[in-house]
């Protein structure tokens, strides 16, 4: 692991000008995901700013009822918080089925949001990677690649974005609160195109502060995960859903997408195929095909084609039975 200094500032503004006078620094907060990569030379900081000690821990419920999550909330917190459980259950839902009781209780909101690919080829520093060193090429295409994307990939790159919170964050129209504006979780999270390094839409040296969620949703909520084991795994597909019934009908329905694309996916033309519709197989068909259209296999992942069509068909019918 390459040396590094470290300093742990006590406000966002010393966190912000620690950054700004060192281009080869990083925030840490949980390090669950920076950590392991240090370990492995993927990342290299030549600075670490330890934010642990910024009072960004607060889940605050907004006057209008919208909820302020700070940026060091960790995920067992917001996960448990007795008001996220009531009104924004799908948030609950995606959190508890990532990583595991531990690293959850370490992990942090913002930490979640900015965690790194898992691609075989971008951890492995032998390997050819566009993310990692730009201009390298892309094992994973043409190489192992069950859990890559099907979704937004680009010839520069196929890998996923990993995380669930992410997935709940994109559905729940979220928006990001840094040291110096506001983004929609919608435009934080970049497709790969010809650049795969740049991952997000934060400039350097910015900070998350908090996640600002909207007013509560109504419907059922829920985050339906595939993996490949029941715990610690990350998502082959995952569908997150918000549908609310009126009158036997679907009155609205909000759909996202996890382990399919290099930035959590979200359709709206697929969410406004179910709107005022009954509930029926064709009706979910219709809006599976929707979010399938473009959906490219790279050999390994082609299952997942059929495996997001048939969580999103059996998500929607357990959303609007009953
Ligand atoms: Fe790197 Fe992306 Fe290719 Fe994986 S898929 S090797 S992260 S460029």
């Amino acid at each position: 692991m390459k040396a590094f200094t470290y300093e742990r500032p006590s406000h966002v503004a010393q966190a912000a000008q620690a950054t700004a006078s060192r281009p080869d620094a990083a925030f840490i907060g949980g390090g669950t995901n920076l950590l392991d990569l240090m370990k492995l030379d993927v990342e290299q900081p030549g600075h670490l700013v330890d934010v642990n000690r910024l009072p960004l821990d607060m889940i605050e419920v907004l006057p209008g009822d919208g909820l302020r999550i700070g940026a060091l909330v960790r995920n067992a917190a917001l996960a448990a918080d007795p008001h996220v459980r009531r009104h924004y259950a799908v948030l609950s839902r995606a959190l508890l089925s990532g990583a595991t009781g531990q690293l959850r209780n370490k992990a942090t909101t913002a930490g979640n949001l900015l965690q790194r690919t898992r691609c075989y080829y971008f951890t492995d520093i032998a390997k050819a990677c566009n993310k990692r060193a730009p201009g390298s090429g892309c094992d994973a295409i043409g190489g192992y690649n069950r859990i890559h994307a099907i979704l937004g990939a680009s010839a520069s790159c196929i890998a996923t974005h990993p995380s669930d919170m992410a997935v709940a964050m994109l559905l729940l129209d979220a928006v990001v609160e840094t040291d110096r504006r506001r983004i929609p979780v919608s435009e934080l999270h970049r497709l790969p195109g010809h650049t795969p390094q740049i991952e997000t839409s934060l400039q350097p040296g910015e900070l998350i502060v908090a996640v600002r969620l909207p007013s509560p949703l109504a419907g059922r909520h829920l985050y339906r995960k595939v993996r490949d084991r029941a715990s610690y795994a990350f998502a082959a597909v995952s569908v997150a859903a918000v549908v609310e019934m009126r009158h036997g009908r679907i009155a609205q329905a909000r759909l996202a997408f996890g382990g399919v694309a290099h930035r959590p996916w979200r359709d709206r033309e697929a969410e406004r195929l179910l709107a005022g519709e009954a509930p029926s197989r064709a009706v979910f068909e219709r809006a599976a095909d929707q979010v399938l259209t473009g959906a490219v296999g790279q050999g390994g992942n082609d299952y997942k084609i059929p495996l997001l069509r048939r969580t999103l068909v059996a998500t929607l019918r357990q959303a609007t039975e009953g």
